[in-house]
């Protein structure tokens, strides 16, 4: 299963900014504007001061509005558009109304009104605005020619126009990365603390640092011995397992060793051999450029997460920061799941001797017949039970019986394969259930452990050796002797005690159950 990270949340930057402060001084510069010419231009012309006292008048109505519909508007595209056009048609139309001498003051209203238009919309309106503008300026310096010096003051005053909307947008489009980029830091945070399951934190933490982090290869290892064992490894695409690499030398060895974050620009720069390290190549043939390794430690784990890249300084300062950010949180995740698992582990085993509990045995013993039953391969079960265990208690003492125990667990795990069963039935009565394993093979194990016992001596607070007592053995055959659990349970149990009747020490399996 793979959890779903949301990706492109419509982003509302403009919440994040202020948008009352341009649009006030926008319409109090256009009511200056507008006042100042009126008052102190030679214009006289009674039509033209009509025209640009409404200019004023619904200049400043219009940017009113205009605040107030925008903030609370869900589309917003369509207003930036609307606003692009309106405001470079106006505002490229007031040149015509301008007398020459004021024209500085009109180039304020451009400059505010690029910035406006650049916060409130994506490029496109934003240039749009500006270009609407130099059109109109274009056409009016064409029919009233000007000197050279004058169109390349125009230009210039146009190109910086036109170099705050970029910039604007450019900042925009990084604010918006970056919380993009912490939206998904914090969603991943969310999750993976709220899971214990070590495979759905690796599932989580791939989707995070595939969307946050533009990496061609990445890799979470975990330190094991002298070794790094990758338990997630992406390469150019695709994913690696049991990937392991020698800690010693590496540079996830070095950051498993200084706890100390690796920044590495590139590769083929850096003298890795000075300091000491060297470069494997893992995953695919391609040699990584730019790398960066952050270390990854929780009471239980020690570990590293890595990025790399192809291309020489990929990565900077923020990357390094988020990877060391996720790092943290990785290992608190996985540290909150390798307890959870010791727990569980803890419930499903008995405290003495550390074999499967009767309740957790049955279970498995279910899962793994039903394995069997779909494989068409046999399971053997051995019901196994010390001899006179209570006359060697009273004898011995129980610590001595405890030790008994211990041990004869200690033999059956050493006989049977780490897929194999082993639980404790009750007291001194243990059950193994050997999935894949036939009578005969069930007979070795049976002999293998009896001889362990025969050949086992203990020895006494006061260094006496002691013979260990003998085990009495039934086996009984599933599917083949019986299709259900409990009967096989039942019928390998019989059989234990022929083998008491027989004398103990014996191992009973006949396949004619007794009656
Ligand atoms: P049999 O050969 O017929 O099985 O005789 P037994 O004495 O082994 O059988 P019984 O059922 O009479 O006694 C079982 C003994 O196992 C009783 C108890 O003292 C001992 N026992 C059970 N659990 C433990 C344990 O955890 N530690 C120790 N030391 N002894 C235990
Ligand atoms: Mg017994
Ligand atoms: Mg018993």
């Amino acid at each position: 299963m793979k959890p779903k990270i949301p990706t492109s949340r419509p982003f509302a930057q403009e919440s994040l900014i202020s948008l009352l402060p341009p649009f006030i001084f926008g319409i109090a510069m256009l009511a200056i504007t507008i006042l100042v010419i009126l008052e102190l231009s030679p214009i006289r012309d009674p039509l033209t001061r009509l025209i640009l006292s409404a200019y004023g008048v619904l200049g400043c109505l219009y940017l009113g509005f205009y605040y107030y519909f925008y903030r609370t508007s869900p589309n917003k595209n369509f207003f930036a558009w609307f606003n692009a056009i309106v405001s470079g048609l106006a505002l490229g139309a007031l040149i015509y109304f301008v007398p020459p001498d004021f024209q500085g003051l009109l180039y304020t209203l451009i400059f505010i009104g690029a910035l406006t238009t650049s916060i409130i919309s994506t490029r496109a309106p934003a240039y749009f605005f500006v270009a609407c503008i130099a059109l109109f300026h274009f056409i009016n310096y064409w029919l009233n020619p000007i000197r050279l010096d004058e169109w390349v003051t125009h230009l210039g005053l146009f190109l910086s126009a036109l170099i705050v909307a970029e910039i604007i947008q450019q900042v925009k489009s990084l604010t918006q990365s970056q919380i993009k980029r912490l939206e998904i830091l914090n969603e991943v945070s969310q999750r993976i603390v709220s899971t214990l399951n070590q495979e759905q934190i690796l599932t989580l933490l791939n989707a995070a640092l595939q969307k946050v982090l533009e990496a061609d290869s990445y890799y979470i290892g975990v330190l094991k011995g002298d070794e790094i064992h990758m338990q997630l490894f992406y390469d150019e695409g695709e994913y690696f397992n049991n990937v392991k690499i020698k800690k010693e030398g590496s540079l996830s060895g070095r950051i498993v060793e200084t706890q100390e974050k690796l920044f590495i620009p590139d590769l083929q720069v850096e003298n890795l051999k000075k300091r000491g390290l060297n470069f494997k190549l893992i995953g695919t043939t391609k040699l990584s450029r730019s790398w960066v390794g952050v270390p990854m430690r929780g009471g239980h784990i020690n570990g590293v997460i890595a990025i790399g890249s192809y291309q020489p300084n990929r990565f900077d300062q923020s990357d390094l920061e988020l990877l060391s950010n996720i790092a943290q949180r990785a290992a608190l995740a996985l540290d909150n799941a390798y307890h959870h698992e010791r727990v569980q582990e803890e419930a499903r085993l008995d405290s003495l001797t550390r074999v499967y509990n009767h309740g957790y045995f049955i279970k498995s013993l279910q899962e793994q017949a039903e394995a069997c039953k779909l494989n068409g391969q046999p399971l053997s079960l051995i019901m196994l039970d010390i001899d006179h265990f209570k006359r060697y208690n009273d004898s011995y003492g129980h610590q001595v019986g405890d030790q008994v125990l211990i041990n004869l667990c200690r033999f059956i795990r050493e006989n049977i394969k780490a897929s194999d069963l082993v639980g404790r039935w009750g007291g001194e009565e243990f059950s193994v259930a050997l999935p894949n394993a036939n009578l005969d093979q069930a007979l070795q194990v049976a002999r293998r452990i009896q001889s362990a016992m025969l050949n086992f001596t203990l020895k006494l607070p006061d260094e006496k050796e002691i013979p260990a007592p003998t085990v009495s053995q039934g086996i009984a055959l599933y599917p083949e002797e019986s299709q259900h659990t409990v009967k096989l349970i039942d019928l390998a149990d019989k059989r234990l005690y022929i083998a008491k009747e027989r004398g103990r020490n014996q191992i009973e399996a006949i396949l004619n159950p007794p009656d």
